[in-house]
């Protein structure tokens, strides 16, 4: 089966990665600001607003990446607002072909009309579960689990992390932190991972994106993260020889720890992560076999989805059936659910439906 966009879509796909307030769509976002009179759109139709996102979070810098935020979270402050944007990134993601999803928000961000931090999560929840449901009878099932994030400017992580604990057994699989990476190291947050920790809760963390290796460091060694956010900066610890690379000792690490990179390979690109798709690290760290993950990161902003990512790869380092497996199969063993469920979604979904692919 050759890959197209429309046979990637077939493909089963597992996200880790994703950003509720990140993936909305356009339409939504105008209809949701005129429900609850948010009058600061930038444009005023479904078009000119999915362009007007993609064109801000082209800039190329990750404050400015993170400006488009105000917007979508400006219209996910009411329960009817989380409850329909969290049903419909489920739908979203399940008609892209995603059998598996971790979405992540931050909760504190939803709480300026009055909302309550667990009401927030209730609703969102609520909203995820009728997606899973509607998605089901579409024929299209997905598992969706949410991940709470904390952000790391402000002072709210230990009370997110007890948050995550309080709703973990109700559909929030763990923790995060996640916003201005520079200036806010991981450790600022240690109480927070220490309780999550002590509570044997999963976390990941936001790292080596915007920043460079000192806070992969952090959050490997100090915090124990079990998941790196995007950790696209660890080749900083790689020496750049195309015949041999050498690896420093934390790239060593996370390595020899199979710590999973959830790498955003168009994210990575508009954020300046990384200068362009063809200068990614992807193919170079999936070489030197790292536990590498494919993820959208924030769908709306960067116009993509996980079939988008990955035809992305195959066009640049020309992937095959085989290597989109292997990443998915990498995703399934990183994730946040108990170890008999990733099998059986390794065993029921991925694999068979890579075997119809591969013929
Ligand atoms: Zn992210």
């Amino acid at each position: 089966m050759p890959l197209t966009l429309a046979s990637i879509r077939q493909a089963p796909k597992a996200v880790l990665h994703d950003h509720l307030d990140g993936g909305l769509r356009p339409a939504t976002v105008l209809e949701l600001a005129g429900q609850c009179g948010y009058d600061q759109l930038p444009a005023q139709d479904a078009a000119a607003l999915g362009n007007w996102f993609r064109d801000a979070a082209d800039s190329g810098s990750l404050e400015r990446y993170l400006e488009t935020f105000a917007h979508t979270t400006a219209v996910m402050q009411t329960a009817e607002g989380l409850r329909r944007v969290a049903r419909e990134c489920a739908l979203d993601l399940a008609e892209d072909g995603v059998v598996y999803a971790e979405v992540r928000f931050a909760p504190e961000q939803h709480l300026q009309r009055g909302l309550t931090l667990d009401e927030v999560v209730e609703h969102t929840l609520a909203g995820f579960h009728e997606g899973e449901r509607l998605a089901a009878d579409a024929g299209t099932p997905i598992r969706v689990v949410c991940l709470l994030t904390a952000m790391r400017h402000a002072a709210r992580s230990l009370e997110i992390a007890e948050l995550t604990v309080r709703w973990r057994d109700r559909g929030v699989g763990g923790f995060d932190i996640a916003g201005a990476e520079a200036g806010y190291p991981p450790s600022r947050h240690l109480d927070a991972f220490e309780y999550m920790r002590a509570n044997c809760a999963h976390f990941t963390i936001h790292a080596g994106e915007a920043f460079g290796l000192p806070s992969i460091h952090e959050a490997v060694a100090f915090c124990g993260c079990e998941r790196l956010g995007h950790g696209v900066r660890i080749t900083d610890d790689i020496t750049d020889s195309e015949s041999e690379p050498k690896l420093g000792l934390v790239a060593n690490y996370v390595r020899d720890q199979r710590i999973p990179l959830e790498l955003c390979p168009s994210s990575n690109v508009q954020t300046g992560a990384v200068p362009s798709l063809e200068k990614h690290p992807f193919d170079l760290l999936a070489r030197l076999r790292f536990r590498v993950t494919v993820n959208t990161d924030n769908r709306l902003m960067s116009d993509t989805s996980m079939s988008r990512e990955m035809l992305k790869l195959v066009d640049t380092f020309g992937y095959g059936w085989s290597d989109l497996e292997r990443f998915t199969i990498n995703a399934m063993k990183s994730a946040f659910i108990p170890f008999p469920e990733r099998l059986r979604i390794i065993d029921e979904l991925i694999k068979p439906g890579y075997a119809v692919l591969l013929g």
